[in-house]
């Protein structure tokens, strides 16, 4: 059972809002908030440069966070790499796959931008596996092709829009059998779940830390140590380089070299605090509680007969999030209303514009609940929306 006390690690609730929107991004607790603090207030330089006390003690709490991550997924076959979130760590995998023998991406329709127009902007060969006229994606559909030699599948753990978890370990182990790489946004995962990367055997892992109660501009790319020595960096500049010359730069290895510039180095310590502080709640107790308040939402809704996205789904399969539609009625102007009423929903395309068009004309609401929500947000949410059904 999640303590009721870890609200007020969340300075933000005390404005009475009722926050639903955990998927867009989370909230940051205390503790995170006073880390990053932390770095600023008391050691505040740049890492692997300041030959004094200070530097020494950022570069420790920034380097700490790779085992940190390590540990949390354990992910002890992979180079942690830190990027500035999802969709960075999205596009370098695409610029590198010619480096890696890629000839053909594999990517589902049903996922965020961040897994579609990266391939278009590298101009990618791919595979685009179209969307269901229920929306729920079947998973067979990524092995239709036979071999998957010089392919990569890259796709999400948990769909932004629909809310569908996939079988990432069962995906995985097949594309592995067919000689494909493997490429997991666990964006909509890691709030609300445990990761075994070691077991599932993915090529690459990525997410972005505001997902998980970290801050925003700071992501974490798992990368195999296997193939991790072949990539080469979408951006150059200072820190990645161990030897510039007049016509020559040398650099170093991974994870260095894919982090050009100074980095992000409060969004790295505070993303560890994050891990240190889902980690003391307990990742099962996160996901009971998560699953409980879906639970509630699928249910009150399946009551009042609102179309649910993808309602075949069991809740087992749902991440942290439901979507729905309010027949005659636009999602915007549901969820401004709801926002009216101090309910924070999001609505509209959601970065997902090919599943949310081929399943509605007006756009979802999605509802994504986190550790800071409880059941009287929900009562409250479904108080405003029964008042919005009726006045508007
Ligand atoms: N991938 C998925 C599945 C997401 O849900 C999101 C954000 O909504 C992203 C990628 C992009 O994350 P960011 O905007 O932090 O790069």
């Amino acid at each position: 059972m999640i303590n009721s006390n870890i609200r007020n690690h969340f300075k933000a609730l005390k404005s009475g809002k009722v926050y639903l929107d955990t998927a867009a991004t989370s909230l940051t607790p205390d503790t995170v908030i006073n880390k990053m603090a932390e770095y600023y207030n008391e050691y505040p330089s740049n890492v692997h440069r300041g030959n004094y006390a200070w530097g020494d003690v950022a570069t420790e709490e920034y380097e700490g966070v790779r085992d940190k991550v390590r540990d949390w997924c354990n992910a002890h076959n992979y180079e942690v790499v830190f990027t500035s979130g999802a969709t960075f760590s999205s596009n370098l995998i695409y610029y590198n796959l010619p480096n890696l023998g890629i000839k053909k991406s594999i990517i589902s329709l049903n996922d965020h931008h961040a897994n579609i127009v990266p391939y278009r902007l590298h101009n990618s060969n791919v595979e685009q596996i179209p969307i269901p006229d229920n929306g729920v994606f079947n998973e067979e559909e990524l092995f239709k092709f036979g071999s998957l030699d010089a392919h990569i599948l890259h796709i999400s753990g948990v769909f932004n829009a629909t809310g569908q978890i996939l079988d990432i370990e069962k995906i995985t182990h097949t594309a592995k059998e067919l000689g494909g790489l493997v490429a997991l946004d666990m964006s909509q995962h890691m709030s609300h779940d445990t990761l075994d990367a070691d077991k599932i055997n993915a090529d690459f892992y990525y997410w972005s830390s505001h997902k998980h109660y970290g801050p925003t501009g700071t992501g974490i790319l798992l990368i195999k140590k296997s193939i991790a020595e072949h990539m080469k960096p979408l951006i150059g500049g200072g820190a990645q380089v161990s030897n510039v010359t007049d016509n020559k730069t040398e650099f170093w290895g991974i994870p260095l070299k894919l982090e050009a510039g100074t980095p992000n180095i409060a969004g790295v310590i505070g993303t560890g605090a994050s891990i240190d502080f889902m980690q003391k709640i307990g990742m099962d107790v996160i996901h009971a509680h998560t699953q409980n308040l879906l639970g509630i939402i699928i249910k009150e809704l399946r009551e009042r007969k609102i179309p649910i996205i993808c309602d075949e789904l069991p809740l087992e399969q749902r991440g942290g999030l439901v979507s729905f539609t309010i027949p005659g009625q636009h999602s915007y102007d549901v969820s401004v209303a709801l926002g009216l009423r101090d309910i924070y929903v999001r609505s509209g395309k959601l970065c997902a514009h090919p599943v949310v068009n081929k399943l509605s004309d007006n756009g979802f609401i999605r509802v994504s609940v986190g550790i800071n929500n409880n059941e009287v947000d929900i009562a409250r949410f479904f108080d405003a929306l029964d008042q919005v059904l009726i006045n508007g």
